[in-house]
């Protein structure tokens, strides 16, 4: 497999960058850390001409306690306790991601914005174009659910479910000026595998913005995969609570790995809360977010089992974000 030639661009401001992104519109795809995109091209996946390369931005890389630039590597946040401390599922999330050597280069935006997971799609154009291509890249139908004009590609990004428990915001750049909205927002339920964020094709992700007052909740991040040392997730559990003594005060939690999107599921959680959170009421919430997922078969573990993982992970995360709180 070769990369194809491509004309890279080097802005330096985010200014200079979301005015090349205008006049490339269509035409280009950020570069980051360039773990995902690099070996998608590779593998010829909806290959653009040019790549504006977001290393060369000051502001991208700059990070402060509770500003976290897109380009801060993966490998820096693993390596602060500071965030162990603060923000335990993030960490647990970062240090679950791929190998050291793929956290050394991969980013914070570009795990946030990492591109969906299929069989049908992660494959040599050779191995693609013998079966006729998909949906999602150069064909017409989908393999996994033929019947239909939607993509079941499954989000496999690590960081997304954590950062979503905890609380966090993203800045976005784009034509009209700066904008933040909360991190579930950034991603569209209502979308699918190939159209799944809610920020228009080529505004940039500025920064992370960590809330202040979630800092050292418990949380837990859970991830099921097939090699620990190396796999994307098949299924990844965040939570985040508070308690007084018994009384829950603030749950959170977010599931990745079983759908287009990652997802928060407040409406499950919310009524819980004032409450002691029994095994009981554990038991029923693990089920429920098992039910509302919709995992196909489009990566290595079967849709049913993977469900039924959810409600199994959902209770573990609980109990082991619980534990932090005696700690
Ligand atoms: C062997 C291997 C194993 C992996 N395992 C995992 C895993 O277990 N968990 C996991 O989460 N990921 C995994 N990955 C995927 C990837 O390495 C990580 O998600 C990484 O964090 C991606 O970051 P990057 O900076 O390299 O992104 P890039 O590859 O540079 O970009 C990814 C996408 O995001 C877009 N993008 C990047 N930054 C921005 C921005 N600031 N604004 C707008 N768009 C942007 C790019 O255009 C591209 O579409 C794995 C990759 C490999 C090669
Ligand atoms: S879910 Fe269907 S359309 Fe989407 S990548 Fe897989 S085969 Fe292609």
């Amino acid at each position: 497999m070769h990369l194809d030639p491509f004309e890279l661009h080097r802005p330096t401001t985010v200014e200079e960058t979301v005015r090349l992104a205008g006049e490339l519109a269509g035409r280009f795809d950020y570069l980051a850390g360039g773990t995902d995109l690099l070996p998608n091209y590779k593998m010829h996946l909806n290959l653009r001409p040019h790549l504006i390369a977001l290393d060369r931005v000051a502001e991208l890389s700059a990070r402060t306690d509770e500003t976290w630039g897109a380009m801060v590597r993966l490998a820096d946040l693993e390596r602060d306790p500071l965030v162990r401390g603060r923000w335990p599922a993030v960490a647990d999330a970062v240090a679950e991601v791929a190998t050291p050597l793929v956290r050394a280069s991969g980013t914070i935006g570009g795990n946030l914005l990492v591109e969906t997971r299929c069989f049908f799609f992660n494959q040599s154009e050779f191995w693609r174009a013998s079966l006729g291509y998909c949906l999602k890249a150069d064909g017409d139908r989908c393999h996994v659910v033929p019947q239909t004009s939607r993509c079941y590609a499954t989000f496999s990004g690590d960081l997304a479910p954590a950062l979503m428990v905890a609380g966090a915001e993203v800045e976005i750049a784009g034509p009209s000026g700066r904008r933040r909205l909360p991190l579930d927002r950034l991603y569209d339920v209502a979308g699918d595998g190939i159209h799944r964020v809610t920020i228009a094709p080529g505004e940039l992700l500025v920064a992370v913005h960590l809330p202040r007052d979630e800092r050292g909740s418990p949380g837990r991040y859970l991830k099921l995969r097939v090699r620990p040392a190396f796999d994307f997730p098949e299924l990844g559990v965040a939570v985040s609570g508070r308690w007084t003594g018994d009384r829950l005060d603030a749950l959170r939690l977010a599931v990745g790995g079983v759908d287009p999107y990652p997802r928060r599921f407040d409406s499950l959680t919310d009524p819980l809360l004032g409450a002691p959170l029994t095994d009981e009421r554990v038991a029923t919430l693990a089920d429920s977010v098992a039910r509302a997922v919709r995992p196909v078969h489009n990566t290595f573990l079967l849709p049913d089992y993977r469900r039924r993982m959810v409600a199994v992970y959902v209770r573990r995360a609980i109990a082991e974000a619980r534990k932090g709180v005696a700690a």
